[in-house]
């Protein structure tokens, strides 16, 4: 069972809730920030004839839908979430890659550029660089060595 209102996104915009699309949504919905691999992993588990390329389909189709959101850390392959439309960011950890969810100090955009060229600015991407709790405890902090 969906426990969210991603079906009614689907029909609203006369997408076919096919079961892999369902799959996709639900696996991200557990699993937020996964990557196309990660995803099909999950798919698979429960829909053993999925292939990759359905995966990567439904994923592009669901982007382009604004149904969830695709954030690309530098050097890291695309990732997707169900959490949209809230301008949150992301931290990330420069040595596991593990990403999390940290919200917007306030209105989008929560930056504001020196110069906006005369754009309407809607929104700011930021993904915050570190390194994560059991990172720290694991390897000494750069600063202590
Ligand atoms: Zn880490
Ligand atoms: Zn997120």
């Amino acid at each position: 069972m969906m426990t969210f209102n991603l079906t009614d996104q689907l029909k609203e915009r006369n997408l076919s809730l096919t079961a892999v699309r369902l799959a996709v949504l639900e696996a991200l919905h557990a699993h937020p920030h996964s990557d196309a691999a990660r995803i099909f992993e999950v798919v698979q588990q429960r829909i053993p004839t999925a292939s990759i390329q359905a995966v990567y389909n439904n994923l592009n189709t669901l982007v382009e839908h604004a149904i969830i959101r695709e954030i690309k850390p530098k050097g890291m392959p695309s990732l997707y979430e169900t959490r949209i439309g809230d301008n949150h960011h992301h931290v990330v950890c420069r040595r596991c890659s593990r990403v999390m969810d940290t919200d917007c100090r306030g209105y989008a955009p929560c930056l504001s550029p020196a110069d906006d060229h005369g754009f309407i600015i809607d929104e700011a991407e930021v993904v915050f660089w570190g390194t994560c709790p059991s990172c720290q405890k694991t390897t000494p902090h750069r600063s202590k060595i």
